[in-house]
């Protein structure tokens, strides 16, 4: 090859692998699997040691890859956030080890740590208090995140001692809840995130802190910038030390007194991967005394003392026979790949969710391709790429269902949404999943009607929509399956309670597009009755200080249909409760009590009343009661013996009252 394509293919690979960090860093929607841009990565770095002349300015290797994102602060890290070299064989490890004894002339023991895929970050703690947190960035200014990090519930705001460090590590999303996540996400109609690492990112990166906070995103710890104010005097040690300062660190990480012992780990979590409950990608093993790591020191990238095992992708070939389209509650159709079975990562896989119609348009699967699949987050199989090589030469481009699979309507994308939706409200699909959902606990909590029953019963014509629950008959119950005369009437029985729940389960249980079941109870605290809610117009609902744009046109869309109303008046008729039962928003305002807008402790032990009752009350007069004291706390009750809760409302200043104050306040109080 002569000098000019190797120029060539350098710039073409810097400038590719430039565009696929920006899809991973800052969109958090990578296009290619992390070993595409990893082996492209290696490629670049053969090419720039054999050619240093020709290595670009922007090249990948020579800066930690993070870019910041507009609308945060901007986070200056005084001791830079390095990457880390990665190493993806045995050989390579066992050279890692050869360079590392060369220049410290002997042999070491390394510490090894499971590499979770997260986010990297940097705490600051001032005299044991969380005072800043910030995402890595590009290694020197990251972006400050503190608001969203004091949603993580195992990051401690108060250490154990009142050190001044800044500790460093990763935040993830445990595998569990990116699939949940994405589950709802679906639901909604949304983009799903491609991995968990990418849905941290994306949580820790919104500037709305209540949905970080809703994302159950953890931490593990495993650097500090400084070394300096620690005890420790190795890696291992600090993983100690940081643990008693009540810091969060992974109980695998070892110590391991030869390559070997290190490939041993290795070995064993490349087993063992997919048990744990957070995904890793790899061991990042680092030489576990400070001096030795002081003397190997850095590159402009990554430190000299530590390398990333990466473990290889775990893929398989299949065949996509078919692909299948489902419907959900609300609408959205979602497409799914059957497969001709095959084993990745352990289990059988013969089927993956394809999300949405761009996503098939995007990889252009079309049935009977040859598809390379993989799990996401280690749980998920997903469809990684087609290979074209082996595509059939009579292949023609999937065609996207036009209508509904169930009801024959017309399918349409709604606002943005990439979903494709049935939007016929009579769509036997949707009516029994409808059905379900009005059943189910938060909803009318109706017993005994699982998805076989409604199956039956819609299919029998015995129930159309859910108001034709309220109007069964124990001889129409007693036609279906398994339903005997006892069973008959515990439904009956069940249904009927449920007419005088409090409207908000009502509202729930619609199904109305957006609106949960906070929302619901939101609403209804304000409108208090179901009819009222229904004739209030889209500004009325906005001025809900709680409520967003997309639930009030959600409403007042679903309002305007004529047979909804024609729903109300069939319910209505069948006595079904259209009132809130709670306190409503009008009550709260003209209560006079010493709990309104209070922020509440209660601790210690409380007699004239349960916990539980005094927080209802106190809820029920407009306070709001918290578990833990801070500054925010207004009164803290102390019943008796009460512990460290009353030690701390002593020290910060904030009121304290024993039980019969707020007994007296109670009783006192009006609404
Ligand atoms: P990296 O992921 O290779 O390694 C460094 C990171 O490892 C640290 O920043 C830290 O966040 C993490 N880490 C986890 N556990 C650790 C531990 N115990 N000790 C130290 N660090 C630990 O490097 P990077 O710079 O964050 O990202 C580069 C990688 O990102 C690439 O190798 C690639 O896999 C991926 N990437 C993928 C795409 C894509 O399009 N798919 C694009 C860019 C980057």
């Amino acid at each position: 090859m002569t000098e000019v394509p190797i120029a060539e293919r350098i710039k073409q690979i810097t400038t590719q692998l430039n565009q696929y960090a920006y899809e991973y860093y800052v969109k958090d929607q990578p296009t290619v699997e992390d070993h595409v841009y990893d082996r492209l990565y290696q490629e670049l770095v053969e090419l720039e040691t054999a050619h240093p002349e020709l290595a670009l300015e922007d090249s990948p290797t020579k800066r930690v890859g993070g870019i910041i994102l507009e609308g945060f602060e901007k986070a200056v890290h005084e001791i830079p956030l390095y990457s880390l070299n990665d190493v993806f064989s045995k050989e390579e490890l066992i050279s890692f080890d050869q360079r590392v004894q060369k220049t410290v002339g002997h042999p070491v023991s390394y510490t090894c740590e499971l590499k979770i895929d997260g986010l990297s970050v940097s705490l600051r703690y001032e005299n044991g208090k969380f005072v800043r947190g910030a995402t890595r960035g590009d290694g020197s200014i990251g972006e400050n995140i503190t608001e969203n990090l004091k949603t993580v519930k195992s990051i401690p705001l108060q250490l154990r001692e009142p050190v001044s460090l800044e500790v460093r590590g990763e935040c993830y999303m445990p595998k569990m809840s990116f699939l949940k996540l994405n589950q709802e996400r679906e639901e909604a109609g949304l983009d799903v995130f491609t991995n968990p690492r990418n849905a941290a990112a994306g949580s820790l990166r919104q500037l709305d802190t209540r949905i970080a906070a809703k994302r159950n995103l953890s931490t593990y710890l495993y650097a500090v910038a400084d070394v300096a104010p620690l005890e420790a005097e190795t890696q291992f040690e600090m993983l100690q030390e940081l643990d008693s300062y009540g810091l969060r660190t992974n109980p695998e990480s070892r110590l391991c007194h030869t390559i070997e012992e290190v490939w041993a780990f290795i070995e064993e979590f490349h087993e063992r991967r997919s048990e744990l409950s957070y995904e890793i990608d790899g061991v990042v093993v680092k030489v576990n005394d400070f001096h030795l790591q002081e003397e190997l020191a850095y590159t402009v990238k990554a430190p000299r003392w530590a390398a990333a095992y990466k473990f290889p992708p775990e893929e398989a070939q299949t065949v996509v026979e078919d692909i299948e389209w489902t419907i959900g509650r609300t609408g959205v159709i979602t497409p799914t790949a059957v497969m001709t079975p095959v084993r990745v990562a352990g289990t059988t896989v013969s089927r993956a969710s394809l999300h949405n119609s761009d996503y098939i348009e995007m990889k252009d699967i079309r049935i009977n391709d040859t598809v390379i699949i993989y799990k996401a987050g280690d749980i998920i199989p997903e469809v990684a790429q087609v290979i074209l090589e082996k595509r059939p030469t009579d292949s023609q481009s999937y065609e996207m269902p036009t209508h509904c699979p169930i009801c024959d309507s017309e399918l349409v994308h709604l606002d943005e949404e990439v979903a494709l939706r049935c939007i016929n409200p009579k769509c036997p699909a949707q009516m029994k999943e409808g059905l379900s959902h009005f059943v189910s606990r938060n909803a009318m909590n109706i017993d005994g009607l699982g998805p076989r029953v409604l199956e039956q019963m819609y299919d029998k014509g015995l129930v159309q929509d859910v108001a034709d629950l309220y109007f069964l008959k124990e001889e129409e119950l007693l036609t279906l399956d398994k339903i005997k005369e006892k069973s008959a009437n515990n439904i009956l029985t069940a249904i009927a309670a449920s007419k005088g729940n409090s409207a908000e389960r009502l509202i729930f249980g619609l199904g109305i597009r957006h609106v949960g079941a906070k929302a619901a109870k939101i609403l209804m605290e304000h409108f208090e009755n179901v009819r009222a809610m229904s004739q209030a117009t889209e500004e009325e609902i906005l001025s809900l200080h709680t409520i967003g744009g997309a639930i009030a046109n959600s409403l007042a869309t679903y309002f305007e249909n004529e047979e909804v109303h024609e729903l109300l008046d069939e319910l209505e008729k069948a006595g079904v409760n259209f009132n809130y039962l709670g306190v409503t928003t009008r009550q709260l305002e003209s209560v006079e009590s010493p709990f309104k807008d209070q922020t509440i402790v209660l601790t210690g032990k409380l007699t004239t009343y349960s916990r539980q009752e005094a927080k209802e009350k106190i809820e029920s007069l407009g306070g709001k009661v918290t578990g833990s004291v801070s500054k925010k706390t207004d009164i803290v009750v102390a019943g008796e013996d009460a512990g460290s809760k009353l030690t701390k409302a002593e020290s910060l200043g904030i009121t304290v009252w024993d039980e019969q104050q707020m007994v007296d306040a109670l009783e006192q109080s009006k609404n």
